[in-house]
């Protein structure tokens, strides 16, 4: 049987590596690769690499960054009294796209998960409480976790952890259906969600 040069194999069992993608789309991307510029294909090697290494999770929210604290923390303008709890970074980005929210976030990089084992000390609550111990400024958290039964669930348990502490919390009012995510949102829709939120 033929076999492709190592280079060429290389390269299809990297793009293997990416979600959703089997050998036949890999073989096609592989190929399409060696069609491209030059510059391009450096660029992209390039973009992978610093993607990589020069990102990191902010030292205050968590969200995903270039520079210590992010773009958002350091920004004295943001509405320092309100913090937004996500899931994800990504959810920062939907909510940053439709312009209507200018506090401050937190990312809890995953929710709690009885059936994957993921407990309080699994994801970034800590930092959240240490946060509104150290700010006083901080009058509301707004816990934006997807209406899924374990976004629920933490948001429950959150609300439990900060409202003695005497901060509003709310919640945000999901015209969204039952177990729709964040970062899949409209933004019209998005917009009713912060602004129509619920204390919890
Ligand atoms: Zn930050």
């Amino acid at each position: 049987m033929l076999q492709y040069p190592e280079p060429i194999a290389k390269l299809i069992d990297s793009y293997m590596k990416l979600p959703g993608i089997g050998e036949k789309t890999a073989t096609r991307l592989a190929f399409f690769t060696l069609d491209m510029p030059q510059d391009d294909v450096d660029d992209f090697a390039q973009n992978l690499h610093d993607a990589k290494t020069k990102l990191h999770f902010c030292s205050i929210c968590g969200n995903i960054t270039d520079q210590d604290p992010c773009v958002i923390c350091s920004d004295p303008t943001r509405d320092q009294s309100r913090i937004l709890v996500v899931e994800q970074p990504k959810d920062i980005m939907a909510l940053e796209r439709m312009n209507e929210y200018h506090g401050l976030y937190h990312v809890l990089h995953g929710v709690l998960s009885p059936t994957t084992g993921k407990g309080p000390e699994d994801i970034n609550i800590k930092s959240l409480l240490t946060r509104l111990q150290q700010h006083a400024e901080v009058k509301e958290v707004i816990i934006a976790t997807n209406a899924t039964p374990e976004g629920e669930s933490t948001a429950m348990y959150l609300a439990r952890l900060i409202k003695p502490a005497g901060i509003k919390v709310t919640r945000l009012a999901y015209g969204l259906a039952v177990g729709s995510d964040i970062e899949y949102a409209d933004a019209m829709t998005l917009i009713k969600a912060v602004e129509g939120r619920q204390e919890m």
